[in-house]
């Protein structure tokens, strides 16, 4: 092992907003991700037609709340960027509390990383103890399928649970691990997410018959049907629509029954639909809103999607109050680990970043 690959300054892993959200307060970490991009399930995809596209979150809440030794505190998104010199242009959507980055979601996570340069296509497969204070780490490179060993001492990982227990499940028994799987287990439900993409050339919705008006200050561009398959329609063409004159932009978050009935065989390796399910969407498309075939249609899926039963609360203040929160504080002092993410502060973009900036700023993260 190379000297540079025992790490006196902590690791994290995975480099979503969990990840950016400790990078932006303490850039003296080193982060790896398995992904080709940094960004998790906050991204962007840029150039398949002529505007960006968020196939993922789409959008955040500037205000979240805490609460903490019987008292509630409300924080501000923007300002926490703003205290931390991270602009990040964004426009309101849907209310004047909710908004999006004008250069699409993905946009967030990058200028939180700032120069902070990510170590991508590392994905972590195995931990184990070294002496009781360091932790050695195992990498699959993806690029040359060469394995990557490192040491830490301070490690933080930011992955969803499943792929946590799985990592736990291929490394060597001990002890410090198991107290950490355990009580992982409690916490490890998630949804699955479909997804389609759906981009016309030359054609545009009837935006009245939808209810949607695009030329009022603050346009709403997003329909929830809750519970129904066709769950969550972003017309992603409105958000960014000073790149479309004649076409338009649709993406569909399908909900949580759906996803999970049709979620093997949803597209082939290039992200086109599967044949059977092309003909679905088509003919959906031309009952809804009597649209054409479209010019692209692309797909997703999220196997962890979003947590659905977080630690802190999953709406409301950031329950910090609790009993678990004391445990989950011990466990990270005992085993040098940290794990966050959307399972202990809730799948929002605003409870993620406060989340961790008040853990940051009260000493609570370490
Ligand atoms: C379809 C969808 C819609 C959503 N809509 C909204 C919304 O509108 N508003 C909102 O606020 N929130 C929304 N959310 C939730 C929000 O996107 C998530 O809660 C948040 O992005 C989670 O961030 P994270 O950093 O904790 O995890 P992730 O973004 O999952 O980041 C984890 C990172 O770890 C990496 N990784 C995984 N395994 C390994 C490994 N073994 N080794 C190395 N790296 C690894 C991954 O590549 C990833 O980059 C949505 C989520 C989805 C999926």
């Amino acid at each position: 092992m190379n000297q540079n690959d025992c790490y006196q300054v902590p690791v994290i892993i995975g480099a979503g907003i969990s990840s950016a959200s400790i990078v932006m307060l303490n850039p003296n970490v080193v982060v790896f991700d398995k992904g080709r991009f940094p960004g998790g399930r906050l991204s962007s995809k840029y150039g398949i037609n002529p505007s960006p596209f968020d196939f993922g979150a789409t959008m955040f809440s500037d205000l979240m709340d805490v609460r903490w030794l019987g008292q509630e505190m409300k924080y501000s998104i923007s300002e926490i960027w703003k205290s931390n010199s991270v602009h990040i242009p964004t426009r309101p959507i849907y209310d004047d509390t909710h908004f999006y980055p004008e250069n699409g979601m993905g946009n967030i996570v990058s200028s939180m990383l700032g120069e902070n340069k990510t170590i991508q296509s590392h994905k972590l497969i195995k931990i184990e103890m070294v002496d009781e204070t360091t932790w050695k780490l195992e990498f699959l490179v993806s690029v040359n399928k060469q394995i990557k060993t490192i040491t830490a001492k301070n490690i933080i990982l930011t992955i969803p649970i499943p792929q946590i227990l799985e990592i736990l499940h291929f490394s060597e028994k001990n002890q410090k691990l198991k107290h950490w799987s355990d009580f992982l287990g409690n916490y490890n439900d998630y949804r699955k997410t479909l997804v389609s993409y759906f981009y016309w050339d030359n054609w545009k919705p009837n935006w009245k018959e939808l209810l949607l008006n695009p030329e009022a200050s603050i346009p709403v561009t997003t329909l929830l049907n809750r519970g129904e398959d066709w769950e969550y329609l972003s017309w992603e063409s409105l958000k960014y629509n000073n790149k479309f004159v004649s076409g338009s932009a649709l993406l569909v978050q399908f909900g949580s029954l759906f996803s999970e009935n049709h979620f093997e065989d949803w597209m082939d390796e290039n992200k086109n639909p599967k044949p059977k399910y092309k003909e679905l969407l088509i003919q959906e498309l031309k009952k809804r809103f009597g649209a054409p075939e479209p010019n692209i249609i692309w797909q997703h899926r999220w196997k962890y999607a979003q947590a659905q039963i977080p630690l802190l609360g999953k709406e409301g203040a950031l329950n910090l109050d609790i009993e678990e929160f004391e445990v989950w504080k011990k466990l990270g002092k005992e085993t040098g680990i940290t794990i966050l993410g959307d399972w202990l502060f809730g799948a929002r973009i605003e409870r993620i970043v406060g989340g961790i900036s008040f853990l940051t700023h009260n000493n609570l993260l370490h």
